[in-house]
């Protein structure tokens, strides 16, 4: 019997309304003898008032009553679909993370995923043929028994691991675009929707700011051979449209050199000039910022005209830019620079395709582009896939849309 895990979002079950919605999606796979589970978010904007709430009650609260608080959103919807379902005449049982058991580590807020036993949910589904609805976004660690959150758009990563632990033939993502765009539809209205796009490059979609999908359900999916379908909740439950898959590169018949733009405002830069240019003084820069778990991600050195000194660039996530400076500004006698400068109205554009592989000077023409925009780049990076520059924040659409166009991604 083929098996199916359908995971809907927060604004595919932002009200009843919706939910009711969502539920004639699960009844038409149901009808056409698919074994189901379903992974639900907390209604849209629900998450970010419970975070709210959780810095209201206190500006250092414990994380372990933090996950407790921000999981409950998703137990809210898994029961009201289990309801629904049941209203339809569709046997239906909600499941919350403990119940399964998915098992994470416990990394409060951010747990990883350790291993999930799905039998008990399959004796549901496959024996008892009852659609099994899961509260995405929520674990439990063992040893403690406590229940931990998966980080924000967790919901996607439960979805995909539990594909995986249930072997499930397909993993649906449903959610308000109707599939994986070349960049944002929102913010660039000739982006168009692909029909497929490998792992790996969405895996760099998804790194690089393409919120539709969390990184680590990417990682999952790429690791266990999870086919992946984007989707919209949007549809008409009885006649719904093509979504994107996500698939082995091999599975890719036309392949651009450019598949997608992604952005990224979640970025710091920071610089500090006239850096003793001698050896060991890397070192001194970033290990401490390693030790403190920061991620240093663009590098950049300029050796100056006394040629005894340097500036060093480098970007940080901008949540941690002032924890870097302060380490940084703790560390100034070891490292020994003349000045610390800081800016967070930055924004990382990147460029993503597996056909950069095999072509040359693909990042090259986007420097032109953009210096003939006036747009003046701070820093860049490239890999074997994609390349990065990083410019001011107030440049970000022109930025993204010169590249789009001058790949070719623009629709007609
Ligand atoms: P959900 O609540 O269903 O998890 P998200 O808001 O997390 O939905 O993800 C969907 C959003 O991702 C879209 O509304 C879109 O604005 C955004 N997005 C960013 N980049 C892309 C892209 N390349 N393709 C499609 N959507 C994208
Ligand atoms: N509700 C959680 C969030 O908003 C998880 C998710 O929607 O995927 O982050
Ligand atoms: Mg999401």
């Amino acid at each position: 019997m083929p098996r199916l895990v359908m995971k809907f979002g927060g604004t595919s079950v932002a009200t009843v309304e919706r939910i009711r919605n969502v539920a004639r999606h699960v009844k038409r796979e149901v009808e056409a003898g698919i074994e189901v589970a379903v992974v639900v978010s907390a209604m849209a904007g629900k998450t970010n008032e419970l975070v709210a709430w959780c810095k209201e009650a206190s500006g250092l609260f414990d994380p372990r009553e933090y996950d407790v608080v921000v999981a409950s959103g998703e137990q809210v919807t898994s029961g009201l679909l289990a309801i629904v379902l049941q209203e339809m005449g569709l046997p239906a049982r909600s499941w919350q993370g403990w119940q399964i058991p998915i098992h994470t580590s416990d990394a409060h807020g951010a747990a990883r995923i350790a291993e999930i036993d799905g039998s008990a949910m399959l004796k549901a589904i496959a024996g008892r043929r009852e659609v099994a609805v899961v509260s995405g976004f929520q674990g439990v660690h063992k040893e403690s028994g406590r229940v931990t959150t998966l980080g924000r758009g967790g919901s996607d990563t439960s979805a995909v691991a539990l594909a995986a632990a249930i072997q499930a033939d397909r993993c649906d993502i449903y959610t308000d675009v109707d599939g994986v765009y070349t960049t944002d539809p929102r913010i660039v209205s000739k982006a168009r929707r692909l029909a497929r796009i490998a792992f790996e490059e969405m895996l760099e979609m998804a790194s690089l700011g393409a919120k539709v999908l969390q990184v680590r359900s990417v990682e999952l999916a790429m690791l266990h051979q999870v086919p992946t379908y984007v989707r919209s909740s949007f549809d008409d439950p009885a006649d719904p449209r093509q979504g994107t898959l996500i698939c082995g590169e091999e599975d890719i018949v036309e392949q651009q050199v450019v598949t997608g733009i992604a952005y990224s405002k979640d970025e710091a830069q920071i610089t500090l000039r006239e850096v003793a240019d001698k050896p060991g003084v890397a070192a001194a820069i970033f290990m401490p910022l390693a030790d403190a778990n920061i991620n240093v991600d663009m590098i950049i050195q300029v050796v100056s005209d006394d040629s005894t000194t340097t500036d060093i660039t480098f970007t940080v996530p901008a949540a941690e830019f002032e924890r870097a400076q302060r380490i940084l500004e703790d560390q100034r006698p070891a490292i020994g620079y003349a000045a610390l400068q800081g800016a967070t109205d930055v924004v990382k554009v990147s460029a993503i395709g597996v056909g950069m592989r095999s072509h040359a000077g693909v990042a090259a023409r986007a420097f032109r582009a953009l210096a003939e925009k006036g747009i003046n780049i701070r820093a860049i990076t490239t890999s074997e896939i994609k390349f990065s520059v990083l410019i001011d924040a107030a440049y970000t659409e022109l930025a993204v849309r010169t590249l789009h166009s001058l790949y070719g991604l623009d629709r007609a």
